[in-house]
C-alpha cells in the first residue's frame, strides 16, 4: 500500500493514482471507451429548459487563475446535475427564480442538513500524536443503539508537517441530525445563500457527541470546537432530496431528462456516517435504473 494511503495526507486528497476515487474508476472507464469527453476547468454558471424540453448548459472556461477564457453553451438531452450539494442546488435555485427553468418542484433549496458535524481540534502537549499520524482515520467509537440520536466520533489523522509533531490531531462527530436550512436566491449576487438555524443540530452535538468527545481526549487535553470559531460541515446534504424534489433514482419530478445524483439527493442526512460511501450506493443504484428504463426513451 503507498504511504500516501495511510500517513494522513488523505486529508489532502490521494494524488498517486492510488485511491480508488471516481477519476481512476469510472471516468477512466468511460473515457476508455472514446465516447467521453472529460472538460476540466469548466464551471457550469447556469441551466435551462429550452421549448424543445432539451436542456442547456452554460459553461465558464476558466483558467489556473480563475479567469474566464471562454463562454460556452452545451445543448443535451438529458443533464445529470452531479456539481455536489451546495452547487447542484444553487444552479436549480438560480434557475427557479430567473425562471430558466419553470415548475421546479418547490422543495428544492429545502431540507439542507449538515449531518450534525461537529469538529475540534484535540491538542495534549503531554501526548505524542505523532509528526506521521497514520489513517486517514485510525480509531472511531459508534454510538448506534439509539436511532433517533445515533452518532459516530472518529479521529481524522491530519498531514504530516515538515516532520513536526503537532501535538494535535483532529476529532469529528456526527450523526441523525434534526436541523433544516434552506436556501434563499440573492438576486444582487445572482446566486443561492443557505441559511441555517444556529442551534440546528445542538441537541445531537451537545447532549451526545461532545460528551464523547471529551472523555476521548481525557482532562489533559485541549479541545477547540471549530464550529464555535465557524460554523460549518464537511458533510452538506439537500437541497434536492428524494422525495420532495426527485424520486429515489434522481429524476427531477416534471422535468424529463434532468437528474439530481450527488449529495443533494440525500435528505438531509446520511444517518450516522459520513456521506460519500451513501451517496455513492444511490447513485449506483440509480444509474443501474436509469440505464434500462431511461436510456432509449427519454434520452
Ligand atoms: C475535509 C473533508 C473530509 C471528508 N471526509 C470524508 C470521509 O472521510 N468520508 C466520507 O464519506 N466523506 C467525507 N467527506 C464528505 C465527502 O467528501 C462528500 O460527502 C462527497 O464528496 C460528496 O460527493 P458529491 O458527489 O455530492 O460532491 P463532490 O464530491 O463535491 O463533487 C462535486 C464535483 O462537482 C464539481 N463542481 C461543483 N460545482 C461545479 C460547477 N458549477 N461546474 C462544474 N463543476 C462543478 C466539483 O469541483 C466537484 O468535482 C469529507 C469532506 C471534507 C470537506
Amino acid at each position: 500500500m503507498a504511504p500516501a494511503y495511510t500517513d494522513g495526507s488523505g486529508a489532502m486528497g490521494v494524488n498517486n493514482g492510488g485511491k480508488h476515487s471516481v477519476d481512476v474508476t469510472y471516468i477512466a472507464e468511460a473515457e476508455a471507451t472514446g465516447l467521453v469527453t472529460v472538460a476540466t476547468q469548466h464551471e457550469v454558471t447556469d441551466i435551462e429548459r429550452r421549448k424543445d424540453g432539451r436542456w442547456t448548459v452554460h459553461v465558464d472556461h476558466i483558467d489556473t487563475s480563475g479567469a474566464v477564457v471562454e463562454n460556452k453553451i452545451l445543448t443535451t438531452d438529458a443533464l445529470v446535475l452531479s456539481a455536489g450539494t451546495m452547487n447542484t442546488t444553487r444552479l436549480l435555485m438560480k434557475a427557479a427564480a430567473k425562471d430558466l427553468i419553470s415548475d421546479l418542484p418547490d422543495g428544492i433549496g429545502r431540507g439542507w442538513g449538515s449531518n450534525a458535524d461537529r469538529i475540534y481540534l484535540w491538542t495534549n502537549l503531554e501526548e505524542e500524536f505523532g509528526a506521521v499520524q497514520g489513517g486517514p482515520v485510525v480509531y472511531g467509537s459508534k454510538n448506534w443503539d439509539d436511532p433517533n440520536s445515533a452518532y459516530t466520533v472518529v479521529q481524522a489523522s491530519i498531514p504530516g508537517f515538515y516532520g513536526i509533531d503537532m501535538r494535535s490531531t483532529v476529532l469529528v462527530g456526527y450523526g441523525v441530525s434534526a436541523g433544516r436550512g434552506h436556501f434563499v436566491y440573492d438576486a444582487a449576487r445572482d446566486d443561492a445563500v443557505l441559511r441555517w438555524p444556529h442551534e440546528g443540530d445542538s441537541v445531537l452535538q451537545t447532549s451526545h457527541i461532545d460528551p464523547t468527545v471529551r472523555r476521548i481526549a481525557g482532562e489533559r487535553s485541549i479541545l477547540t470546537d471549530t464550529n464555535s470559531i465557524v460554523p460549518s460541515t464537511w458533510h452538506p446534504l439537500g437541497g434536492a432530496s428524494m422525495g420532495t424534489v426527485c424520486d429515489l433514482e434522481g429524476r427531477v419530478f416534471g422535468q424529463r431528462g434532468l437528474y439530481v445524483l450527488d449529495g443533494a439527493l440525500m435528505p438531509g442526512n446520511t444517518a450516522a456516517c459520513n456521506p460519500s460511501m451513501t451517496i455513492a450506493a444511490v447513485v449506483e443504484r440509480a444509474l443501474d435504473d436509469i440505464v434500462v428504463r431511461d436510456v432509449g426513451t427519454v434520452f
